[in-house]
């Protein structure tokens, strides 16, 4: 007997997941939270119940174990949970329920993100210059930007790739060097 279907898997948990307040239309990783923009989102405003439990067979999540096959963890929809391969990368290898569940509560796309991309600021050599930085990701038009981009990204390969960090942290180097050459002609023109 093979694994059960994504949409298998989503119709189990389904509860549990409206509680955590999961969209069933608008699926993401069942940890992190991560999405692909609306690619996969139900976008017919009177899909059934049925369309709505088949769409997540489209979604590029994988079937994670939850009770590691390793300590018998079986097949059934019950020990399995969709999430993004960096999360299923991360998972823990566990015997407990609890602890991956645990573990799944602390994942956040978002801020893992945003570790990840202190880390390479720190690679461009950019540490003093964090606030501004901050900024910039703070700002909503340069995130929306960054979200798009990374969607792309994510559409170019429906196994759910993304960007890398580094990528990004290379693209705010430019956006930074663009900026500093802006004001040092601003400044020019003033003394003019
Ligand atoms: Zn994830």
């Amino acid at each position: 007997m093979g694994m059960p279907s994504k949409s298998k898997i989503f119709e189990y948990w389904m509860n549990w997941l409206d509680k955590k307040g999961i969209d069933w239309g608008e699926p993401c990783c069942w940890a992190c939270g991560r999405f692909w923009e609306d690619k996969y989102d139900i976008k017919k405003p009177r899909a059934t119940r049925e369309e709505i439990i088949k769409n997540w067979d489209n979604v590029p999540l994988q079937r994670c174990h939850i009770v590691a096959k390793q300590f018998d963890g079986t097949d059934e929809p019950s020990n399995l949970f969709l999430m993004c391969r960096d999360c299923h990368d991360k998972a823990p290898n566990t015997r407990s329920v609890e602890a991956f569940l645990i573990w799944t509560e602390k994942q956040n796309w978002y801020e893992n993100f945003r570790d990840e991309v202190m880390k390479e600021i720190k690679n461009f050599g950019f540490e003093d210059r964090v606030e501004e930085l901050n900024e910039i990701i703070a700002n909503k038009e340069i995130k929306d930007k960054i979200s798009e981009n990374l969607g792309v990204h994510m559409n170019q390969n429906g196994k759910g790739a993304q960007i890398t960090i580094s990528t990004y942290i290379s693209a705010l180097y430019g956006y930074l060097k663009e900026q500093d050459k802006l004001k040092v002609s601003q400044e020019g023109n003033n003394l003019a």
